[in-house]
C-alpha cells in the first residue's frame, strides 16, 4: 500500500521523536517509521540522570514520556524497516510499501560494535549480549565480562553488578575514559574487578554457551583466560544508514554528512541524532538536532 505524507521521519528514537512533535504541532502530516518499538537507545538504558529538566529517570520511562508527547498532535508511529530512500524522497519498506514524502528526516542512530573475534558469532545469544537492561536478569549469580572503557561500558557493568556475583571490566588503556563520577562508582564497587592491558582473542563456549573470554596482554602479548557466562561489548557504534548508501550523503564511517541547519546535500533529505557526522551522541543532543531538521523540513515544504 502506497502512501502519501509531508514528512516521513525513520527512527523513532530520541532525534525522531522530537522531530515529530514538532513537525506535527506545526501541523505537518507526519509520519515516524521504526523497525522496533519507539524509544530507541533509550529502551536499553538503564538510568538517565543528564536530560535537563528530568532528575533521574529509566530509560524505557522516559521512551514512553516522549513518544507519548510525540504522538499527542496528530503525527502517526508505523512500525516498519526501511530498505531504500531516493533522491525523490521515497522511502522503501522491507515488506514493500512505498511513502512518498515531501521531506525525510533520517534519525536512525547506530548499532552497537562487535568484537570480531573467533567463537562470538555462536555466543551472541548465548552469553554475549549488547543490552545490559534487557539481558542483565538473565545473569543472576553468574559471573560477566564487560569489554570497554566509556561510560556506557561502565554504567552497564555498574547495572550488571544487581544480577551477577562478579564483573570484570576489560580495557585496552591504561584509563578509562568515563567520567570521574562513573570511575568513583566501579572502584567502589566491590562486585567488579578491572583488567587493563589487555584485549579480547576469543570467546570459549562449552556445550553452546559462553564459558570463558581468552584476553591478550597489549604489552607481552600473554593470554589469560577469564572464566564467566556472559560477555557485554560496549566499545562503540555503527551507524545504521546502509539504505542511503546510494545518495552520495555519507562520510567515510558511513555517518549522514549535515550542515548545521542538518540538511544533506540533497535538497528536502535531513539526518538527526547518533546516525550523523558529529562531537557528542547524547539524548539531548539527538532531540536538538530532530527539533531544527524538522523545523528546516517545515521551511521546506511549505515555502515559510
Ligand atoms: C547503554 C547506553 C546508555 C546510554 N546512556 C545515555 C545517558 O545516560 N544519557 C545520554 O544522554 N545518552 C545516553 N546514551 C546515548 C543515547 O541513548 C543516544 O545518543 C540517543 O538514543 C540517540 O538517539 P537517536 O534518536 O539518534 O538514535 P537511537 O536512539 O539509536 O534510535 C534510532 C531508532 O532508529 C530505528 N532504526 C534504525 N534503522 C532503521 C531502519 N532501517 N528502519 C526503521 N527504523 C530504523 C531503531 O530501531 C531505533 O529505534 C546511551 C546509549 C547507550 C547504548
Amino acid at each position: 500500500m502506497d502512501r502519501q505524507v509531508d514528512l516521513v521521519i525513520i527512527g523513532a528514537g530520541p532525534a525522531g521523536m522530537a522531530a515529530a512533535l514538532y513537525a506535527s504541532r506545526a501541523g505537518l502530516k507526519t509520519l515516524m517509521i521504526d523497525s522496533s518499538a519507539p524509544g530507541g537507545k533509550l529502551l536499553k538504558t538503564y538510568m538517565v540522570e543528564n536530560y535537563p529538566g528530568v532528575p533521574a529517570v529509566p530509560g524505557p520511562d522516559l521512551a514512553i514520556a516522549m513518544y507519548q508527547q510525540s504522538v499527542s498532535f496528530g503525527a502517526e508511529y508505523m512500525y516498519g524497516e526501511v530498505e531504500k530512500i531516493t533522491k525523490e524522497k521515497q522511502v522503501q519498506l522491507k515488506d514493500g510499501t512505498l511513502i512518498n514524502a515531501k521531506a525525510v528526516l533520517i534519525g536512525t542512530g547506530a548499532k552497537e560494535r562487535q568484537l570480531n573475534i573467533p567463537g562470538e558469532q555462536d555466543a551472541i545469544g548465548h552469553g554475549e549480549s549488547f543490552c545490559a537492561v534487557c539481558d542483565g536478569a538473565f545473569f543472576r549469580n553468574k559471573e560477566v565480562v564487560v569489554i570497554g572503557g566509556g561510560d556506557s561500558a561502565l554504567e552497564e557493568a555498574q547495572f550488571l553488578t544487581r544480577f551477577a556475583s562478579k564483573v570484570t571490566i576489560v580495557i585496552r588503556r591504561n584509563e578509562f575514559r568515563a567520567s570521574d563520577k562513573a570511575q568513583k562508582e566501579v572502584y567502589e564497587n566491590d562486585k567488579i574487578h578491572v583488567i587493563k592491558r589487555h584485549v579480547p582473542k576469543e570467546i570459549l563456549l562449552t556445550d553452546g554457551k559462553v564459558s570463558g573470554i581468552v584476553l591478550e596482554n597489549v604489552e607481552d602479548h600473554m593470554e589469560i583466560t577469564v572464566p564467566c557466562q556472559g560477555v557485554f561489548p560496549f566499545i562503540g557504534h555503527i551507524p545504521e544508514t546502509s539504505f542511503a548508501k546510494d545518495l552520495g550523503i555519507l562520510d567515510e564511517n558511513g555517518y549522514i554528512v549535515t550542515n548545521d541547519k542538518m540538511a544533506t546535500a540533497i535538497p528536502g533529505i535531513y539526518a538527526a541524532g547518533d546516525c550523523k557526522a558529529k562531537e557528542l551522541r547524547q539524548i539531548v543532543t539527538a532531540a536538538a538536532d530532530g527539533v531544527v531538521a524538522s523545523t528546516e523540513a517545515f521551511h521546506f515544504i511549505t515555502g515559510i
